[in-house]
C-alpha cells in the first residue's frame, strides 16, 4: 500500500469521476466524463480553469489544425471552445492562422458557461488542492483535497490526473519519469501603449542582448515578433523570461516568481529609456503565476515516441491527433529561435500514453501523459492536452457505466464514442 500525506478520520464524499487539476486537458476530461453522465467533480488550484491560458497568461491555443495546411485535426472540445468563443464556424475544415491567440477573460467566462451547463453531473471546486492519495493493488481508494473548509476525503472510481505535473500519479506510487535538467520555468507579462514599427523587434533585441550581457536578465528566450501583438494593436504578450528550476520544488517556484518579476520590470524599464516606442508603455501585469513545461511523465502501458510523431504511426487504440512542432527550450542558454520547427503531419496519441503502467482506475492526461522528453515537446501543447483529457474524461464516463477498468474498455466502443462527440480520428 502507498499513503501519501493522508490523514484519518476526515469527511468523506463519492464520486465516479475525481479530475484533478483543471487546466486544458483537466477542462476536456472534465466536460467530457460528466456530459457522458459519470458523477464528475473537477478540483482545481486556481479560482478559474484553463491552466497555462489562464493561469499562466499564455494565450496560444496550439494544435488544433496542422501548421501547413491549416486544416482541423482535433476536433471535439477544442474546435467547440472556438466556436463559443467566434473564432471558428461551425463545419469548418480549416483554420486561417493555426497559431490562434484566445482572450484569457474570454476563455474563462466561456469555460465557466460550458462546465455550469453539465451541473446535474458536475461539481466544481476552485481554490481547492490535491495534497494526497491513499492506493494500493493499482487502485487509487481515496484522494485528500485541501482548501479553505481544511481537508476532506473523494472516494473515486475513476481518478484523471490533470495536474500537469502527475501528483495524484507520484503520489500513489505509479511510475514516473524525469528529464534533467527540466525545461525552463518563465513567467509571461504584458506590456501596453507600445507603438507597432518596423525597427521595434530589432530595437528590443539589442536591449535584451545587452541586459543579459551585463549580468541584469537571466537566461531569455526572444520572440517578441510582431505576432506578439496578441490582444491588442499596442499590447505585447511577452514569453521571454527563462529560469531554472523544478515546477514540483515549492523552493524553486516560489525564487522563479521572484526572479521573473525582477526581469520582467528590468526589461521594460530598459525598454522606456531606450526604445522610443516603449516611451509611454507600462507593464500591465506578469503571470499570474510561473509557467512549468515539464516535470514528471508517467511511464504508461505505451511510450509515444518522436519516430511515432516524424512517420505519423498509426495506432489502433488512437484516441486524438497531434499536430505541433516539437518544441524544447535550453536551460543552458539564452537566445532565440530554438525549437525544432519541422511541422509534422497530423499524428495518433494512443490511449496507452494516458495509462499508467500497473494501474487500474487511473488515468493521466496533458503535459504529464508517457511520451519521450522530445515527444512531448510536440504533444503537450494546449488544444492538445484539451482533447487528450476529452479522451481521458470519455473513457472514465464508459468504464464507470460498463463497471469495467479503464484498461479493459473496448477501444472500438471508445474510439466510436469520441468520433459522436465530433473527435476527429480517421
Ligand atoms: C512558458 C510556457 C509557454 C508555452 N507556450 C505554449 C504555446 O505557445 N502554445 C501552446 O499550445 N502551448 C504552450 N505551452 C504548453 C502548454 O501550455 C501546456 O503544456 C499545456 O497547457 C498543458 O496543459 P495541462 O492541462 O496538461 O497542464 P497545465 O496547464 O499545467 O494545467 C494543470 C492544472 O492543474 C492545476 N493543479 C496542479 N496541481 C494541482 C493540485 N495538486 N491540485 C489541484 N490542482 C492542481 C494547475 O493549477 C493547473 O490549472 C507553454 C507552456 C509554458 C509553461
Amino acid at each position: 500500500m502507498t499513503t501519501t500525506h493522508f490523514v484519518a478520520d476526515l469527511p468523506v464524499t463519492d464520486v465516479d469521476v475525481l479530475v484533478a487539476g483543471g487546466g486544458c486537458a483537466g477542462f476536456g476530461a472534465a466536460l467530457a466524463a460528466a456530459r457522458d453522465g459519470a458523477r464528475t467533480l473537477l478540483v482545481e488550484q486556481a479560482g478559474f480553469v484553463g491552466g497555462i491560458l489562464t493561469r499562466v497568461g499564455n494565450p496560444w491555443f496550439d494544435g488544433v489544425a496542422h501548421l501547413g495546411s491549416g486544416r482541423i485535426a482535433v476536433g471535439g472540445i477544442p474546435v467547440e471552445v472556438l466556436q463559443r468563443l467566434d473564432l471558428a464556424a461551425v463545419g469548418q475544415t480549416h483554420l486561417e492562422h493555426p497559431f490562434l491567440p484566445l482572450d484569457p477573460e474570454a476563455f474563462k467566462h466561456v469555460a465557466d458557461e460550458m462546465l455550469t451547463e453539465q451541473s446535474d453531473s458536475l461539481d466544481l471546486l476552485f481554490h481547492t488542492s490535491v495534497a494526497g492519495v491513499r492506493a494500493a493493488d493499482g487502485r487509487v481508494d481515496e484522494v485528500v483535497l485541501a482548501n479553505k473548509a481544511g481537508l476532506t476525503v473523494v472516494r473515486p472510481k475513476v481518478t484523471i490526473d490533470t495536474t500537469g505535473d502527475g501528483d495524484v500519479a507520484a503520489w500513489a506510487g505509479a511510475p514516473i519519469e524525469r528529464s534533467m535538467p527540466m525545461q525552463p520555468l518563465t513567467l509571461h507579462f504584458r506590456v501596453g501603449n507600445v507603438e507597432d514599427s518596423d525597427t521595434l523587434t530589432s530595437r528590443m533585441r539589442e536591449v535584451v542582448e545587452d541586459l543579459h550581457d551585463s549580468g541584469d536578465l537571466g537566461l531569455y528566450f526572444f520572440h517578441a515578433e510582431h505576432d506578439d501583438f496578441a490582444h491588442a494593436p499596442d499590447e505585447l504578450v511577452f514569453n521571454i523570461t527563462r529560469m531554472p528550476g523544478d515546477g514540483t520544488d515549492p523552493a524553486d517556484l516560489t525564487a522563479a516568481e521572484i526572479r521573473g518579476r525582477k526581469d520582467a520590470n528590468a526589461l521594460v524599464r530598459a525598454w522606456r529609456e531606450r526604445v522610443p516606442e516603449f516611451r509611454a508603455a507600462y507593464l500591465i501585469y506578469s503571470g499570474p503565476s510561473v509557467g512549468v513545461r515539464e516535470t514528471r511523465r508517467i511511464v504508461g502501458d505505451y511510450q509515444l515516441t518522436e519516430e511515432d510523431i516524424r512517420t505519423s504511426r498509426r495506432f489502433d487504440d488512437a484516441v486524438l491527433k497531434g499536430v505541433f512542432y516539437v518544441d524544447i527550450h535550453p536551460t543552458d542558454r539564452a537566445g532565440t529561435h530554438d525549437y525544432d520547427a519541422w511541422t509534422p503531419e497530423p499524428y495518433d496519441i494512443p490511449f496507452r500514453t494516458l495509462l499508467p503502467q500497473g494501474w487500474d482506475d487511473l488515468l493521466v492526461a496533458g503535459r504529464c501523459h508517457s511520451a519521450t522528453r522530445r515527444a512531448a515537446g510536440s504533444s503537450r501543447v494546449t488544444a492538445t492536452a484539451m482533447a487528450m483529457g476529452q479522451a481521458a474524461g470519455t473513457a472514465a464516463a464508459l468504464a464507470v457505466a460498463s463497471d469495467r477498468r479503464v484498461r479493459d474498455l473496448d477501444m472500438t466502443t471508445l474510439q466510436n464514442a469520441l468520433r459522436g462527440a465530433g473527435v476527429i480520428l480517421d
